[in-house]
């Protein structure tokens, strides 16, 4: 018999299940505990379940978190882990570790649907949209490598695109948020999205309070069906734009446009001119990104100056801008650096 996953049963299903296997209902919430919260290993630490009820559970269910292929650490501490899913296909987390907060960036697709030119995930093409238990698995399998801290952030911002897998990202977020699930705020987890216009909508006005960032990254349509062909096609940026005009965001919160900055592409001072434009009516702020290079890219980062320049017009015209540090860059496991392969190896 096949034992049941139990990372791949909403809170609800587990009630029903152990229901099914002749507990009494309340056991769901220990046993929830026992994963999400205690995050066991295995049933025999379940200690409030009497042995012979540890013993059945462990013969028709199974807690199967991912397979660690290979783990790199960078010398500012971040760490890239190659998990191994069930089929054989394989995704990436990244760990990053600050003095204040513990970030875990996490894939949502094996691969990806969309064709970006300067991301090293578009090269592998899509192989799949991860489940439910391999988004959750994921931040079970890294947080029992460093149970001496926390996880406080999560970032949807490893391989794929999120919103073309939803309803997966939205059980999950929710199995994150929730106090019998890892107990993150909403505040703590954020969204990315390569701009799926429709799944915009959806995702602001759903159940999920989670922020949400756009890779907005241009600031033409001839650019960004350059650098962002295919989304940029099904949803060029006037349509992006209007989909979050017409979306009302709840009270205080902002989305963050994410700009990947490209020598000679897309950081002169007419772009930044442009994004204070066409950002005008959005509550937002702006998260630039410096391209992080990989070997088979054919952009590069602009100068310090040059990115000093672009930000500072940003904060001229009004925007709120930040500038994201490059993390794990000697072990590709930075922005844009993923692709599920055993790839940069410390020199
Ligand atoms: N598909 C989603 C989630 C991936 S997030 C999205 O597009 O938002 C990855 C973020 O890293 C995006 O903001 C993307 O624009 C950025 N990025 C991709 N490749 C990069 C690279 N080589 N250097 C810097 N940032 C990159």
């Amino acid at each position: 018999m096949i034992k049941q996953n139990l990372l791949a049963l909403s809170f609800d299903e587990i009630e029903s299940f152990v229901i099914k296997i002749g507990f009494k209902k309340y056991r769901a919430k220990q046993i929830l505990s026992w994963i999400y919260q205690k995050q066991v290993k295995s049933m025999d630490e379940m200690t409030d379940l009497s042995l012979s009820d540890r013993a059945l559970l462990s013969e028709k269910a199974a807690l199967l978190p991912l397979k660690i292929i290979t783990r790199q650490k960078s010398s500012d501490g971040t760490e890239k882990f190659l998990l191994g899913l069930e089929d054989g296909n394989k995704i990436e987390s990244v760990f990053l570790p600050e003095e204040k907060r513990l970030t875990l960036c996490i894939s949502t697709q094996a691969g990806c649907t969309l064709d970006c030119t300067f991301c090293l995930t578009a090269i592998e093409k899509l192989k799949r949209n991860l489940k439910v238990s391999e988004i959750i698995g994921q931040v079970l399998t890294v947080q029992r490598e460093h149970p001496e801290r926390r996880i406080t952030n999560i970032v949807f911002m490893g391989m794929g695109e999120p919103l073309a897998n939803l309803s997966a990202v939205t059980e999950a977020v929710g199995r994150m948020i929730s106090p019998i699930g890892f107990s993150i705020s909403p505040r703590k987890i954020t969204v990315s999205t390569a701009g799926l216009a429709p799944q915009i909508n959806q995702f602001l006005t759903g159940p999920t309070q989670a922020n949400l960032s756009i890779s907005l990254n241009a600031t033409t349509d001839a650019v960004r069906n350059q650098i962002m062909p295919k989304v940029n096609k099904l949803y060029p940026i006037k349509v992006l734009l209007e989909a979050l005009r017409k979306t009302p965001l709840p009270s205080r919160r902002r989305v963050t446009f994410e700009y990947v900055l490209l020598a000679g592409v897309n950081d002169s001072i007419a772009d930044a001119v442009r994004l204070v434009r066409l950002s005008h009516g959005i509550r937002c702020k702006i998260n630039l990104i410096p391209f992080n290079e990989f070997p088979e890219a054919s952009y590069r980062r602009p100068s310090d100056d040059q990115i000093e320049k672009f930000q500072k017009t940003l904060l001229k015209g009004g925007l709120v801008a930040t500038l994201r540090k490059n993390r794990g860059q000697d072990i590709l496991a930075a922005c844009g650096q993923l692709s599920g392969e055993n790839k940069g190896d410390p020199p």
